[in-house]
């Protein structure tokens, strides 16, 4: 097949608006979506803006901090830092770290690590180890989360970019409209105003497939870890990437038109958000008492009494 916009072979046929692309029209599309995303999530009109990419190694953030150093690294305003969050997941992390290492290194990207193992005295692993009847990642969300803020603040940044892909993005939002927690839906990454405590999240990658995402990093040789997380297959997520696939193979544009249409409703709704507190153990930027992270090892020690 030839591309829809010029007479070079097709590598990609996006079946939402029935273009073949070759692999210059491939990279401008998805270039062209992030630049829009970048511009509606950042201010980029201050003298100084300092960004900070949470880096796991995986395809989707390792894409988010190319491209965010491809379409802004010449700006004189921007500063990029990178950090990845240890989680302690043996057969797993380590794989992801060297490639987070390889492609900032590549990039000429300051990067820092930070683990579980130095902030909460455990691994994901031994808590996982630990307390058996709670599904892994109901600790490690919490929990990383709470590193990738205390990173963020201490890399002196204004925002924190997270790598949601479109999949990921619009799964996030049947899940919290499933939970009834319209709390956390009007919350989503990106974040319209900055909070007391709490670095701004962005996701320059939210418009874009997680198919689109693969072929971006492999095309253009950015280096990415492709292995799974052991513990993945508990996740809860999972009941949402099918329900979600299963409406896309009837109309192969809902992905984007959930996201259209969380997009429209946020904008619509006025609200004053409750100020947040601190946590009573920690410190952390919270709406409860005790943050989610402290709550999480809470449990734990509860457990193992
Ligand atoms: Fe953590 Fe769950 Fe993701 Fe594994 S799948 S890294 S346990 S959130
Ligand atoms: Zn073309």
């Amino acid at each position: 097949m030839k591309c829809s916009k010029c007479q070079a072979e097709a590598i990609y046929f996006a079946k939402y608006n029935g273009l073949y692309l070759c692999r210059e029209h491939f990279n401008d599309m998805i270039e062209k979506r992030v630049k829009s995303e970048i511009r509606n999530q950042v201010d980029l009109k201050k003298p100084m803006v300092r960004i900070s990419v949470a880096i796991s190694g995986g395809k989707d953030s390792s894409v988010t901090l190319y491209l965010l150093h491809k379409i802004l690294s010449k700006r004189r305003n921007v500063e990029l830092t990178a950090f990845t969050v240890d989680e302690g997941i043996s057969g797993y992390r380590p794989a992801g770290l060297e490639s987070a290492i390889k492609l900032t290194k590549m990039l000429g990207v300051d990067h820092s690590i930070i683990r579980f193992q130095d902030s909460f005295g455990m691994t994901l692993d031994s808590i996982v180890g630990a307390d058996a009847s709670r599904i892994p990642c109901s600790y490690c969300g919490p929990l990383r989360r709470k590193l990738i803020n205390e990173m963020a603040e201490r890399q002196n940044a204004d925002y924190v970019a997270l790598g949601l892909n479109l999949d990921d993005y619009s799964q996030s939002i049947l899940m919290n409209v499933a939970k009834g927690d319209y709390d956390r839906l009007l919350r989503m990454s990106p974040q319209k105003e900055a909070k007391d405590g709490l670095v701004r999240r962005i996701a320059p990658l939210r418009s874009v497939l997680e198919k689109e995402v693969v072929l971006y990093a492999v095309i253009n040789g950015i280096p990415f870890d492709s292995s799974w997380c052991p513990y993945y297959s508990r996740a809860q997520r999972n009941i949402f990437r099918e329900v979600v696939n299963t409406l896309s193979e009837y109309n192969p544009s809902t992905k984007f038109s959930i996201l259209k249409f969380f997009e429209r409703a946020r904008s619509d709704v006025q609200r004053n958000d409750k100020a947040l507190g601190r946590c009573r153990i920690c410190g952390a930027p919270t709406e409860n008492d005790v943050c989610s992270a402290c709550a999480a090892m809470e449990s734990l020690r509860n457990e193992r009494k």
